[in-house]
């Protein structure tokens, strides 16, 4: 039996069950299936299952994949996201290879990748990823430098701020997920006053999506769920 398919079907069911309990309506919470470290042959196995949204954390092994399936089919429908931390002096590759940028903490990165983006490619989604948890070692900006970096990554013509992103901290209470995650949505809500066009929230892993949902998360990001558990990060 093909494991990865059944696990894509395993978890669109429970995005749907988990959206009905909490009032959502599923269509409105994308799953991205983050293949990052797993090989071609299972992200081809996903995409049989019907996934064509991936996320990959790492440059050269992201842009690889992507290469791969444009050349094994060129008229492929696959939606890129990277979602990994990012150094300016490889923002031209993920400018030029990836759809959806998610963890952009700082200006010279966003302004690298607007300098970057072929035209033909149209503008590259960037959410903005905040330190929800206020780890001293996590990436991410402070809530309050979200007003000064939205504005400035708005005057970017090549890029689109879609919204925002986070990776809380490990956590296996339920509630106190819950109450990070509803952090996350002020934020997104209180951004929407002045820029009413946003609408992702990229919130949610294998470990936490019920809550993310329930919170208001329009994209979970699944690894292990779907690809099972990697030998590294
Ligand atoms: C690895 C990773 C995921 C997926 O994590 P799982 O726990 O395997 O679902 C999601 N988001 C980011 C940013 C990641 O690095």
């Amino acid at each position: 039996m093909n494991n990865v398919y059944n696990n894509i079907q395993r978890v669109k069911n429970s995005i749907q069950e988990t959206a009905e309990k909490y009032n959502r309506d599923s269509k409105a919470i994308e799953l991205i299936a983050v293949s990052k470290t797993k090989p071609v042959s299972q992200i081809a196995e996903a995409i049989e299952a019907g996934q064509l949204a991936f996320g990959e954390n790492y440059v050269q092994e992201g842009i690889e994949k992507v290469h791969y399936f444009q050349q094994t089919n060129p008229n492929n429908k696959l939606i890129w996201h990277f979602i990994g931390p990012l150094q300016s002096n490889k923002c031209k590759q993920v400018a030029e290879n990836f759809d959806w940028m998610h963890t952009v903490d700082r200006l010279k990165i966003a302004q690298r990748l607007n300098d970057n983006r072929p035209a033909h490619k149209g503008k590259l989604n960037i959410l903005i990823q905040i330190n929800i948890s206020q780890e001293e070692s996590k990436a991410g900006i402070k809530p309050e430098q979200l007003p000064e970096l939205a504005a400035q990554i708005m005057q970017l013509p090549n890029l689109t701020l879609r919204g925002l992103m986070a990776i809380p901290e490990i956590e296996n209470d339920f509630e106190k997920q819950l109450a990070t995650f509803r952090k996350m949505d002020q934020l997104l809500q209180d951004l929407k006053q002045y820029y009413p066009e946003l609408d992702t929230l990229s919130m949610g892993m294998s470990n936490d999506m019920s809550a993310a949902i329930a919170a208001g998360s329009t994209m979970v990001r699944i690894g292990s769920a779907i690809f099972g558990a990697r030998n590294y990060l």
